[in-house]
Parts: C-alpha cells; structure tokens; sequence
C-alpha cells in the first residue's frame, strides 16, 4: 500500500461515504415508518412559527404599539364622556364613579414567549410547575406600547385593574415583574385580581371566565377601557363555540379600537381551545381537530 499516493485513500473514503449515506436513511424511515404520532416534534404543533412571530417580526411590534396607541389617542374622549362604558356588566350611575381600565396580563401586558420557547428547545408540553418557575423568576418583558399607555392613563388619574388568571400563588412575583418594568408607577392606583378571586366573588373559574371580577370592578369604577389576548377577556361566561366566539366578536363591533383592544396572541389561548370543543385531547387528536378546522380552497 502506498500511503503518499492519495488513490489509496479514494475507495475507503467513497465506501465510508456510502455507508453513513445509507445508515442516515435507514434511520430516517425507521424514524417516520414506526414512530408514533404522539412522538411528533413540538415543530409540528405550530407552536414554533407563533413564537417566532410574537418574539422575532416586526410585525409584532406594530400590532401591539397600534393596539396601545390607539387607546392612549382616545382616553381624553373615554373620560370626558362618562355616559359610556366599556363593560357589558354596567349597572347604576357609571357617571359618578372613578375612572379605570381593564388589562389581562398575560401576553398582553406581559410577554411570556421565552416559557414557550424553552418548552419547544426542551421538547416539554405546557406544565403548571415549569410555569411558576418561569413567574417567579419575574423576567418577563413588556409588549410593546403598554408602559406609555399606563403611564399616560395614569398620569390622568384612571385607576389600573389588572385582571389576571394567573395563581395568587406567583402573586408576588407578578407583582414584582410589573413594577420593575414601570407597570406600578403608584401602587395605589393599581388593584389585582387573580385567578382564585372569580370563585371568591361567587363565580365559577375557568379559563375563560373572568365574568365576576369585573361585576366587582364595576361596582366601584367606571372601565373606559379593557384590554386583552382572548376573548374571554372582555365578554363572555363559558366555553363557547368557534362560531359563537366570531358571533361575540361581530355583535361588539362598535367596540374594538374604541374601547376594547385586543393584543394578538398565535401562540395559545381560548381560539385554539375552542377549535377542539376544550375537551383536553393528546396531540394526535388535537392535531386531526385542527386539521378538521382548515378551510381549503374548493
Ligand atoms: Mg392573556
């Protein structure tokens, strides 16, 4: 064998080539013929372009600056005219009571995609513990425009209600998360409800419903605003359906931009719940729900 002459060389390299082609190909049928659905990467759920989308595009950033804006532009016109209401759940003379806004908090006062995008790099489903750890590390950023807008309504003297479904077990930290990021400018004009607050109020809690704490807001404010990433933020008692949810929607148009805005959110929510009727489903289900749910050309 010559070892200078790199011939030598050529017919071992080209085997070795083929056979890494061949093992890397085996794998992959193996991989597609017997893996089971269930097995699918969390890629495939679409979970990964939401994220990419809400943390990457400027797109994002424009949407929720417009949704901010565009609330801060009318609040003179919210107050002056205290005649109206943003809640459906008025009663009694809205005129003499203190101005407030309505926010949700999560993905639309708080960013929470580095949870979501730790659950994909992870390959880990969506977990109650990971989630409080994710919480009590108090990092989550703002969206975009929502510091202005507080800081502008409450410079006007509305008072701030964030009314969240998150635990009164990560209370603090949300609190915490808030005022670093210049979300409590004054602490006493700013009030919380959390998740177990509904069921204290009398009502019944489930992830869309959030019906009794603003009865309990209203009792002592007038909400000129609200502001939120599902539906169940502003209307509505209930899991309802696809075409209920779009039905809300129309039969509130008068609303959006004026006094309701919405923060868009691909990434999870009460729109995809509703897609399988909320039942908890494992991904092979979900997934043939949601393929049920296209609507492709004819
Ligand atoms: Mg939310």
């Amino acid at each position: 064998m010559n070892l200078t002459d790199p011939r030598t060389f050529i017919k071992p390299v080209i085997l070795l080539l083929v056979l890494a082609a061949l093992t890397f190909v085996t794998s992959l049928r193996g991989e597609t013929d017997t893996k089971p659905f269930e097995q699918t990467p969390v890629w495939a759920s679409g979970k990964l372009y939401a994220i990419l989308w809400m943390q990457n595009s400027a797109e994002y950033q424009a949407v929720a600056r417009q949704a901010y804006a565009a609330a801060a532009y009318q609040l003179d016109k919210a107050l002056a005219d205290t005649s109206t209401t943003a809640l459906d759940e008025t009663t009694g003379n809205s005129a003499l009571k203190k101005p407030a806004v309505i926010l949700d908090v999560d993905e639309t006062v708080l960013r929470n995609t580095p949870y979501g995008a730790w659950t994909i790099r992870n390959q880990k489903s969506w977990d109650q513990q990971d989630w409080w750890e994710w919480c009590r590390l108090e990092a989550a950023e703002p969206v975009p425009g929502v510091v202005d807008y507080i800081q502008t309504a409450m410079a006007k003297g509305v008072h701030i209600i964030y009314l969240t479904n998150r635990s009164d077990k990560v209370a603090v930290a949300t609190r915490n998360n808030l005022a670093s990021e210049g979300l409590i400018p004054d602490p006493e004009k700013v009030t919380f409800y959390f998740k177990e607050d509904e069921e204290r109020l009398g009502g019944k809690y489930h992830e869309t419903n959030k019906i009794f704490r603003r009865k309990q807001v209203e009792k002592e404010y007038r909400v000129i605003q609200m502001f939120g990433d599902s539906l169940g933020d502003f209307a509505g008692n209930g899991h309802l359906s696809v075409m209920d949810r779009r039905a809300l929607v129309n039969h509130n148009q008068s609303r959006w931009g004026r006094s309701w805005f919405m923060l868009p959110n691909p990434e999870y929510g009460s729109w995809k719940e509703s897609l399988k009727d909320y039942q908890h489903l494992d991904q092979a289900e979900s997934f043939s729900k949601e393929m049920q749910a296209l609507q492709p050309m004819k």
